[in-house]
């Protein structure tokens, strides 16, 4: 617990330095500068469109299973991951399964690229989409390099919600994993990038910390063509950078780039791990 303290500082500022995101502690807004706002779809219509349909999915809505309650984790230090130790050339790439209003989508390129490159990631999962790809949950929990997140069951906007209903997200996520594949997540990111320090702390009672990015792909874009795609990763990738994707077939042209993607970063000596081990490397740095 004092080492989650210790880390905090560090893994703000250094996720303020690559992206500009700014984490207000007074009005615990998240604000996304120009730069990001373009990729996070501000300035994108289409994509707005895209981010609106997902969150009309009302929270209360009736599970399609009966959940298995999960064993109480332990509370963790409230806090918001958004990078790793900038001095490793540690990479995490994470990709996000959105929930969708209609029956979610999967896009197995994605995986079967992982698999064939041996490429860990971490990927959050939506509950719903948990509900809708059961089967590919338990294949994508099968694979030993890959870790599974929680994203939220119904991919609402967790800052508009009201604490039991923020908890009844993470917690409905947590169960649905739990019933699939008897294992529950310590990591989970909001949807939409949006958080405050309201639900930072409803997430770390449950155990759960807060993960952002550092470096949005844009691959919700379906402007962002393959090519446009690998040269902004690449050339935007950095030592500790958590790079977000989309695996729910709203990463439109990400199964295309992600092949060389992964090789022009493995070629510059970058090591991919998983955020859970980009947590850890930087962990050890603040104990010595
Ligand atoms: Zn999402």
């Amino acid at each position: 617990m004092f080492v989650g303290v210790l880390v905090l500082p560090l893994l703000i500022t250094a996720g303020r330095a690559e992206n500009g995101r700014r984490y207000n502690e007074k009005t615990t807004v998240a604000v996304n500068s120009d730069k990001n706002a373009l990729l996070s779809g501000r300035k994108l219509p289409a994509r707005q469109k895209a981010a609106s349909r997902q969150a009309d999915v009302p929270p209360t809505a009736p599970s399609k299973y009966t959940f298995r309650p999960t064993p109480a984790l332990p509370p963790v230090q409230p806090h918001v991951v958004s990078h790793g130790n900038p001095s490793e050339k540690k990479i995490a790439l994470t990709f996000d399964a959105c929930s969708t209003h209609a029956p979610s989508h999967y896009d197995e390129r994605i995986t079967k690229i992982l698999v064939e490159t041996q490429t860990p990631a971490t990927i959050f999962l939506g509950g719903k989409w948990m509900e809708d790809e059961p089967a590919q949950t338990k294949y994508l929990a099968s694979l030993p390099f890959i870790e599974l997140e929680n994203h939220t069951f119904y991919h609402p906007h967790l800052t508009k919600l009201s604490d039991e209903q923020v908890r009844n997200e993470l917690r409905r996520t947590q169960e649905a994993m739990y019933t699939l594949i008897g294992r529950q997540p310590t990591l989970y990111r909001p949807p939409y990038g949006e958080y405050n320090e309201r639900v930072i702390k409803i997430a770390a009672r449950l155990g759960l910390t807060t993960v952002e990015y550092s470096l949005a792909s844009g691959d919700p874009d379906p402007h962002f063509s393959k090519d446009v795609l690998i040269n902004y990763v690449t050339k935007m990738a950095r030592n500790g950078s958590i790079i977000v994707m989309h695996i729910n077939g709203r990463g439109w042209h990400t199964a295309e780039a992600l092949p060389e993607i992964i090789a022009r970063l493995r070629a510059r000596g970058f090591i991919f791990v998983t955020v859970s081990d980009l947590i850890h490397s930087e962990q050890k740095l603040s104990v010595h």
